[in-house]
């Protein structure tokens, strides 16, 4: 009697901290998503993030550039190759700022993943909307750094640790806020990633860099691969990101899925402005 109560506990205890976990890695990361890149691969050959940015930007991403080489996925800022529409290029990011109108969002996030079981990126854009940018209200470093450190982290997979924005900050990026460098309110500061954004990183990361996976000289191919064309679309407005699956605290979506041909689907990850 005592003793299948005794196991009852026990078990209760198990499932909930099963979906305690469940839960807290399901908020964090975009799912499975990520690049079919091991550290070994992107020491060798860094991610590159595409700099299709105008002057005012670019102390932002090489600021989140640095940060998140702080990471177990290693990248670079390179010579953007994409165009005013922010076009991907296969096996990289591009990152792009322009004036995408009054439409809601300060940034979106699109990574274009293979449908199955792997979840592999095949290529991710960040799109920057100097619509609101040029407003006194976002116009500062503080906003700049924390939307491109937030958005280049989705195009590693990562999701949001907070979708609140009126709560504290956590002091990470990831975290939605009204006060990004925390001088408002007297808080943390949210322009960078923190560590759990490096343990999340670790995490996903970890089967590519496992001791029997990986290793230099393989013959696991060169790691950014030459899949299938995977299609290009303009994709700036919610009737084009497809189907809604997720909403932020304030009840508005904020993660979209979109089928595309070929066994491709197109995720998109948006900021709105407040
Ligand atoms: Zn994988
Ligand atoms: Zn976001």
């Amino acid at each position: 009697m005592l003793n299948t109560t005794y196991a009852k506990v026990l078990l209760g205890t198990f499932v909930l901290l099963i979906s305690a976990f469940g839960v807290a890695y399901a908020d964090h990361a975009w799912g499975k998503y990520h690049w079919d890149l091991s550290t070994v691969d992107t020491l060798a050959n860094p991610l590159e993030l595409g700099d299709n940015l105008s002057s005012s930007w670019q102390e932002s991403l090489v600021g989140a550039s640095s940060d998140w080489n702080n990471s177990v996925l290693k990248n670079q800022v390179a010579a953007g190759t994409s165009n005013a529409n922010c076009d991907p290029t296969l096996g990289q990011v591009e990152v792009c700022n322009g004036a995408y109108g009054d439409n809601g969002w300060l940034g979106i996030a699109q990574i274009w993943v293979y449908r199955g079981k792997d979840g592999h990126i095949a290529q991710a854009i960040v799109k920057l909307n100097d619509t609101y940018f040029s407003l006194p209200a976002y116009d500062t470093s503080a906003w700049k750094d924390l939307v491109v450190c937030q958005e280049v982290g989705h195009t590693f997979g990562l999701g949001h640790q907070d979708e609140n924005f009126t709560n504290a900050n956590l002091g990470t990026c990831m975290d939605y806020t009204n006060d990004p460098d925390g001088s408002l309110y007297g808080q943390l500061n949210n322009e960078h990633p923190n560590q759990h954004d490096y343990d999340m990183l670790s995490s996903i990361y970890g089967h590519l860099n496992g001791t029997g996976d990986g290793t230099p000289g393989s013959g696991k191919g060169s790691g950014k691969g030459k899949p299938a064309n995977v299609g290009t679309v303009t994709l700036n407005t919610p009737a084009e990101w497809g189907l809604a699956v997720a909403q932020d605290a304030q009840g508005r979506d904020s993660l979209y899925v979109r089928h595309l041909g070929s066994g491709v689907d197109v995720i998109t990850h948006v900021l709105w402005a407040e």
